[in-house]
């Protein structure tokens, strides 16, 4: 059995001649968490800019399941391959209970104010419920989202990229900004999503990559400087070099 999801090989963008990512290869295996750390500007983003299909890329592949998915729309990327993605920082709608934000996302953002005939029926119904258990926000689903915290609001936001059934879950940086509870408490949250999920996390934070990391991939310079576990990546000559230098 192919336990890879996303294979990426030989992948590189350049802006104006500027290699932000430079001949990259990856393979993310199915159920996993793949964390990808290294310094700012190593290009992190970017490679997963180039995974959602936002920035189309210069020369390379990135295979899903075998499939060529490099330089197609995000749209598509989104809703055949099934690759969702939360950004840095909270992004949800603030005059909404948290349910209606799992909601809207849910049943495709649009369509819940277009259809009429739009109902709760009970399997939407269950599939809020397990998403607002895998966020743990049931017992706040009835807040408005403006008043929930910073770690709350970003929790919210992972379970309206869950709410849209993703394969793939890439998240940027799912705990910036959060106390040492929250961060702790969204490692475990990620820790529940894999297996049915694949995911890829970027990530500061060390003992946050230690608590969720399967596999490590550090960048610098746009390309793969070290890869492995956690504790192989921390004790890589060339990692403590770099980190150092920053
Ligand atoms: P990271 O997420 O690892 O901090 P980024 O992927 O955001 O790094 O950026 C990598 C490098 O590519 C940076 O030097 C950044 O300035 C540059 N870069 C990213 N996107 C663009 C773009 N659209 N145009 C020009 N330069 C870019
Ligand atoms: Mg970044």
């Amino acid at each position: 059995m192919n336990t890879v999801l996303l294979d990426i090989q030989d992948l590189s963008v350049s802006f104006s001649g500027f290699h932000a990512v430079s001949k990259v290869n990856l393979q993310v295996e199915k159920g996993k968490i793949h964390v990808i750390i290294g310094p700012n500007g190593a290009g992190k983003s970017t490679l997963m800019d180039l995974i959602t299909g936002k920035t189309k890329p210069t020369a390379g592949r990135i295979l899903y399941e075998g499939e060529n998915i490099a330089g197609k729309e995000p749209s598509v990327i989104a809703s055949k391959y099934r690759i969702g993605r939360k950004f840095q920082g909270p992004n949800v709608f603030d005059n909404m209970t948290v349910y209606e934000n799992i909601e809207i996302a849910l049943t495709g953002y649009t369509s819940i104010w277009k259809a009429f005939s739009y109902r709760r029926t009970d399997k939407v119904k269950a599939q809020m419920k397990n998403v607002l258990d895998l966020v743990q926000l049931y017992d706040q689903k009835d807040r408005m989202a403006v008043e929930l915290s910073h770690g709350q609001r970003q929790w919210l936001e992972i379970g309206m990229v869950i709410a849209q059934s993703p394969n793939l879950i890439i998240l940027d940086e799912p705990a910036a900004g959060m106390t040492d509870t929250e961060t702790y408490k969204t490692g475990e949250m990620v820790k529940g999503l894999a297996g049915e999920h694949t995911l890829i996390v970027i990530e500061h934070d060390m003992d946050f990559v230690e608590q969720i990391a399967d596999k490590v991939t550090v960048l610098h310079q746009g390309r793969v400087l070290a890869e492995g576990s956690f504790q192989e990546v921390k004790e890589n000559r060339e990692v403590i070099r770099v980190y150092l230098q920053d």
